[in-house]
């Protein structure tokens, strides 16, 4: 009797199609999650990644066909073509590998259908060759109908799966691709089963047959299950590893390495939200812009290290006293702030005087105990300001008032800073504009010795004359210009200028001119003064230039090298307004200076305060023990410069001596006798 099976016909062994069909779901799910992955991998990656996606869905593929194969019983004999059986697997594979390749090549509308269409025929190919391995015993025939509905299936599934994966906008999009390619894989198999009509000719096998046949198909799965987590087990390895770095690598973008606090990126997100969250709820924000007072002052005299120290004890004395809505962040060197949700001022009040006490305690680095000091500005949203900048911007405007303030550590913004803070911008503008205009000028102010009386130099002042504001100090001006940058064209102007009128006196008078701190900084000054020597004619040793000590303290190995490069051309240094910086005694020790230009507060007091008396004198015995002569800077009465010449001071400059003048109204021959006029008193007290 003559028995026609198919897929539909045969009794299948049903725990078997389960295996195929966990095979199946279980290899299209790891083959969708190793493609994306290998979608986003770059270069070299890409290949592994490729690879372990076309070994696990071919391996898939194959599995689920052999098992399924396997899984219903023919009732005859049969056998497997080895070589076609290998083939089949070797098409699933490399078929795979193609359609998934070409997938993701750059063409992102068609690329996917067509990488999906080459995985569909790669299936249909794998099935058709494993089919043709598969020898029964009886008259095979096929159903061209089925046969061409299986291959567009499975082409249509797989084209659906392939555009799935790749679609970033359709949620749960893993799972979708997983399931259409699970069922490009089932629809052609059952399909195609359904195309196969086969007429047995022999008995069926024995009992020992099938169950040979069965326990092959378990080995399959397990084979084809273990090759599905090898890759499944990469993938999430490199998953872990993946987020475990990307978990690193936003604390790093998100914190500062050296204190552990939220760096500025962090501060700005959270001041984001806890504003959107004050808008909607109706609650307030402030923040508490701080910049430490002498960091920079630990730095220079302790070192770098100190300098450390001392930022992560305050960084983690600040993070132990947040509380609930609270935040500190390290915005950068020695600025933090700090971010307060509050419904009253007193929740302010305590925030800040929590942080006060923090940044004013005592720090610690080895033996050295100090304290660094801060200024606090506060902004709060809504009543200073409605977004985040200006916020911060008026939180710093405040901080800034509270620098300038000395007893005043911390500050509340109010409308009026940001006036201040205007008027400042416009005079910078109209500095800007000031040389162009002829609005700039020098002025000269004479310097004596204090024993014979007799003229030793000229100390050259600028001299802005505004438009509207008439006279403005350079006391003024000098910084604003030093922000701006400008002080570099101001002060090359100002050298050029005083060398070239100091050549065309009649007498061979040194000219002191007033270097800022920013020069040293950005200018190639020798080389500048050089040239300036060179087109002027002054000789070298007419010139003497004024530094500070804050020019010293800026850098202080850069600054020595600049000023021995600028003696060697023999221009001798002063050290100007000595006795107000921070470590005069070091900054003697550091440079021979030719001359000491002890600060004017000191000779204003000598006759009232006998500290100032005592400095005075212990200056000038320093300058004595250093062979450095001592220029007293201020002298406006008789009995201030009776005083200085007891105690033995060389040279004097003030009003009592002579005012700054123009450069014309000192030298033209009429002034001649005035000028000699202003010597008269030293005269006198020397007589
Ligand atoms: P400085 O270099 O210490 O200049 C001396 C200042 O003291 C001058 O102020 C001078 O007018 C003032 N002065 C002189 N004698 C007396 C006195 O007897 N009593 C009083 N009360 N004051 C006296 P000025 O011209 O206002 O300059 C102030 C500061 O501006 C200068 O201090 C200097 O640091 C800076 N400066 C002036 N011109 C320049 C310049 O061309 N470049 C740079 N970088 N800074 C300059
Ligand atoms: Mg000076
Ligand atoms: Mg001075």
């Amino acid at each position: 009797m003559m028995r026609v099976i198919s897929c539909v016909t045969v009794d299948h062994n049903l725990w078997l199609v389960l295996v195929a069909a966990l095979v199946c779901s279980a290899g299209s799910w790891a083959t969708i999650r190793l493609f994306l992955r290998a979608h986003e991998a770059g270069d070299l990656q890409q290949v592994g990644w490729n690879f372990l996606t076309s070994v696990c869905a071919g391996s898939s593929i194959w599995c689920t066909h052999f098992i399924a194969m396997l899984a219903y019983d023919p009732g005859v004999p049969i056998t497997f073509d080895p070589v076609l059986t290998i083939a089949s697997l070797f098409i699933a594979i490399t078929g795979t590998a193609a359609g998934f390749i070409a997938a993701t090549t750059r063409a992102p509308r068609i690329a996917p259908i067509f990488g999906g269409v080459i995985v569909g025929l790669a299936i249909s190919g794998m099935h058709y060759t494993g089919m043709a391995a598969y020898h029964v015993a009886g008259i095979v025939e096929w159903n061209t109908t089925y046969i061409a509905a299986s291959v567009l299936l499975s082409v249509a599934f797989a084209c659906v799966a392939v555009k799935a994966a790749l679609n970033v906008h359709l949620s749960g999009r893993n799972y979708w691709a997983a399931a259409a390619l699970a069922l490009a894989i089932v629809s052609l198999h059952f399909t195609a089963m359904a195309a196969v009509q086969v007429t047995p000719m022999a008995t069926r096998g024995t009992e020992t047959d099938t169950l040979a046949l069965h326990a092959m198909a378990l080995g399959v799965a397990v084979a084809g299950l273990i090759i599905i987590g090898t890759g499944l087990a990469s993938y999430l390895i490199d998953d872990r590893t993946r987020s475990e770095a990307f978990q690193r690598l936003h604390h790093l973008a998100m914190n500062d390495t050296l204190t552990g606090l939220p760096n500025r990126a962090n501060f700005n997100d959270h001041l984001d939200r806890e504003i959107d969250r004050a808008r909607e709820l109706g609650g307030k924000v402030a923040i508490v812009g701080i910049d430490l007072d002498r960091f920079k002052e630990i730095n220079d005299i302790w070192g770098h290290g100190a300098g450390d120290q001392t930022l992560k004890n305050l960084a983690d004395r600040m993070s132990a006293l947040l509380q609930e809505g609270e935040f500190v962040a390290r915005l950068g060197g020695d600025e933090f702030a700090g971010v307060k949700r509050m419904k009253s001022q007193s929740d302010l009040v305590d925030f800040v005087s929590r942080l006060e006490s923090a940044l004013f305690a005592q720090v610690r680095f080895g033996d050295v105990e100090t304290t660094t000091g801060a200024s606090l500005g506060v902004a709060i949203y809504p009543n200073d300001a409605h977004n985040r900048e200006a916020l911060v911007n008026n939180a710093d405007l405040a901080m800034y008032r509270a620098k300038a303030n000395i007893t005043q550590h911390v500050c509340f913004y109010e409308q009026a800073m940001d006036e201040a803070v205007r008027a400042t911008r416009t005079l910078a503008n109209d500095l800007r504009d000031a040389a162009e205009n002829g609005q700039l000028d020098l002025h000269y102010q004479v310097q004596t010795s204090v024993s014979t009386g007799e003229v030793r130099g000229y100390e050259a002042l600028l001299r802005w004359k505004h438009p509207t504001r008439g006279n403005i100090s350079p006391a003024e001006f000098i910084p604003l210009a030093e922000e701006s940058g400008l002080i570099l064209p101001l002060g090359e102007w100002v050298l050029r200028t005083a060398c070239a009128k100091a050549a065309s006196w009649d007498h061979p008078y040194k000219v002191a001119v007033n270097l800022s701190p920013v020069q040293f900084a950005h200018a190639d000054l020798p080389k500048l003064v050089h040239e300036i020597l060179l087109e002027t004619g002054l000789r070298p040793s007419r010139l003497e230039l004024e530094i500070t000590e804050t020019t010293i303290v800026a850098d202080k190995i850069r600054t020595l090298n600049i000023l021995r490069r600028i003696k060697a051309l023999g221009v001798t240094i002063a050290i100007d307004d000595f006795g107000t910086g921070y470590s005069s005694l070091e900054t003697l020790g550091a440079f021979p200076f030719d001359k000491i230009k002890l600060d004017r507060s000191f000779i204003s007091e000598v006759e009232t305060s006998p500290q100032a008396k005592a400095i005075i004198r212990a200056v000038l015995a320093l300058g004595q023990s250093l062979q450095i002569p001592v220029l007293a800077e201020g002298v406006e009465t008789h009995s201030q410069l009776s005083i200085l010449r007891a105690e033995g001071c060389n040279e004097a400059q003030g009003f009592l001596l002579g005012r700054p003048a123009p450069f014309a109204e000192i030298f033209a021959p009429m002034h001649r006798d005035a000028v000699d006029g202003a010597e008269m008193p030293v005269r006198q007290a020397v007589a």
